[in-house]
């Protein structure tokens, strides 16, 4: 299983009508597909890339292929700021991802802040400090596993002697 615990953030250096363009544009390099694992279009919208199940080819340094996931946003921010819609969508999709992989806040890196990285990428209009200012801190969830059992009247008895006995518990399929 792969684990990702950093996120990469990237600007496509161009103008591309859409993800699908980017896409066309890694595969006729030779890759294998897209090289981020997300593309965020000029309005917002967005597009899974490449499959977290295999590296991605969006950044070389610090093995960050390996152990992160690439979101590119669409556009050149060494000429322009992205969109605020792009913005939005962008911190809405690290604040999911952060809390389904929990990665830390620190880890979500911009693409130039990779240590040994040598890029502009996401260009100077790219809002670093708005962002940072609005990443969130995932929250862990911590469980207590009671019994499981192949038979929903089973757990439901289960839960039913526990409630005698003052514990909150409930039945869940899994
Ligand atoms: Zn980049």
């Amino acid at each position: 299983m792969t684990i990702r615990n950093y996120i990469v953030i990237h600007h496509t250096a161009a103008e591309e009508k859409n993800a699908r363009q980017v896409k066309q544009y890694h595969l006729s390099k030779g890759w294998k597909d897209v090289g981020y694992n997300y593309i965020i279009e000029k309005e917002g919208v967005v597009v899974p890339g490449r499959s977290l199940e295999i590296p991605g080819a969006h950044t070389k340094a610090g093995g960050m292929n390996y152990k992160s996931i690439g979101i590119a946003l669409i556009g050149n921010f060494e000429l322009r700021r992205p969109t605020e819609q792009q913005l939005h969508s962008l911190l809405d999709l690290t604040a999911k991802l952060q809390r389904t992989y929990d990665i830390p806040k620190e880890n979500v890196l911009l693409h130039r802040a990779v240590p040994g990285a040598n890029t502009l990428c996401p260009g100077k209009f790219f809002p670093a400090k708005e962002l940072s200012l609005q990443l969130i801190e995932p929250t862990k969830l911590w469980r207590v596993q009671l019994g499981a059992f192949t038979t929903k009247t089973g757990a439901a008895d289960y839960a039913t002697r526990l409630r005698h006995i003052g514990i909150d518990a409930f039945v869940i399929e899994k």
